[in-house]
């Protein structure tokens, strides 16, 4: 078959055999860049739209050679009694350096993996091949799911890849924040059969206080894109005790969601499993006190959208 000339884009990742993200078993493709910045973000290597590093400190042995190897002087080895704990010697980065970097020279330097790259550039063609090698694992339900960081982020590369698997026979699903311009979502939907659509929280203001936007633009794209999308559209709500598990918050999603003519939300409980993550690139953790929302809560919630016509599914509880 003749295909266009096809580019390509960033990703940090590609994971195959997920059962969560679409119907059957899956590959994911996780996409760079993001126009929110949630505070509980797993994926926070997703947000920086352009590859960067990664520095795992228990790795280190502080030889320097990443420091004689970096053209901007972006690494300070500091020895003890220069740093908090005074005890241990710490390598300091100046991160502001390394986000405009375009040698990485770092990396290749660096003898124990304490220094690594997060995302990296690649063709469509290429990334194609990479995730067909998982085709016999997908039985007749199973794809792709693109996610991230925020697809739509790159409206061109998602969309070439969406057609390529599309005109490949491949289901196709999307999640995305919603939080982007329509004109960088609407070239996709043609070769789409699924879109998780994430609803954060129904307050603008409350919203921007944890994702740094408000929710005008997700709302207006998340009514559009059920009038407009013809394949399954499922909503999807990260719930995060103390911030949007509230009765008001609850009800003011049930009415959106009403409003809409859908009736599916997929809801998933906050956790801390991309905790890690935020060390390895110099980020503040600012969810460690976070708590499990726990079953009582989970429940009480799912009969409420139950109740309400609207089928919730908890967790990885999802029975697509
Ligand atoms: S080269 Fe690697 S091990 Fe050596 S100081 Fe740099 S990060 Fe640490
Ligand atoms: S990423 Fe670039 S600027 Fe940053 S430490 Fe490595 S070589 Fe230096």
């Amino acid at each position: 078959m003749e295909h266009e000339k096809l580019s390509g884009g960033y990703i940090f990742d590609i994971q195959g055999f997920s059962v969560h993200d679409g119907p059957g078993c899956r590959t994911l493709v996780f996409f760079k860049g993001c126009s929110l910045n949630c505070v509980w973000c797993s994926n926070p290597e997703g947000i920086f739209p352009k590859p960067q590093l990664l520095y795992n400190a228990s790795k280190c042995i502080f030889d320097g050679l990443c420091a004689e190897a970096c053209p901007e002087n972006a690494i300070s080895l500091l020895p003890p009694g220069n740093n908090p704990d005074q005890s241990e010697q710490v390598l300091f980065l100046d991160r502001s350096k390394c986000l405009t970097c375009a040698t990485f020279d770092c990396i290749p330097a660096c003898c124990t993996g304490a220094m690594n790259l997060g995302g990296y550039k690649i063709q469509v063609d290429a990334l194609f091949k990479t995730i067909t090698r998982d085709r016999r694992y997908w039985g007749n339900r199973g794809g792709i799911t693109i996610t991230g960081g925020e697809p739509f982020f790159q409206p061109e590369f998602a969309r070439e890849l969406l057609q390529r698997c599309y005109s490949a026979y491949i289901h196709t699903a999307a999640e995305t924040c919603g939080n982007i311009p329509w004109q960088n979502i609407a070239p996709s939907l043609p070769y789409l059969d699924w879109i998780f659509f994430d609803l954060k929280h129904m307050d603008p203001l409350r919203h921007r206080q944890m994702t740094r936007a408000t929710n005008h633009l997700i709302l207006k794209n998340g009514s559009r894109i059920a009038k407009e999308f013809t394949g399954r559209l499922v909503f999807r709500m990260p719930l995060i005790r103390g911030f949007n598990d509230d009765a008001t918050n609850i009800s003011a999603m049930i009415s959106f969601i009403q409003s809409t003519g859908r009736n599916e939300i997929n809801i998933l409980p906050g956790h801390h499993l991309g905790r890690e993550k935020y060390a390895l690139l110099g980020m503040p953790y600012y969810t460690e006190n976070f708590q499990d929302p726990g079953q009582e809560i989970l429940q009480d919630i799912k009969a409420r959208f139950d109740e309400s016509g609207i089928h919730c599914y908890l967790g990885n509880n999802t029975p697509f």
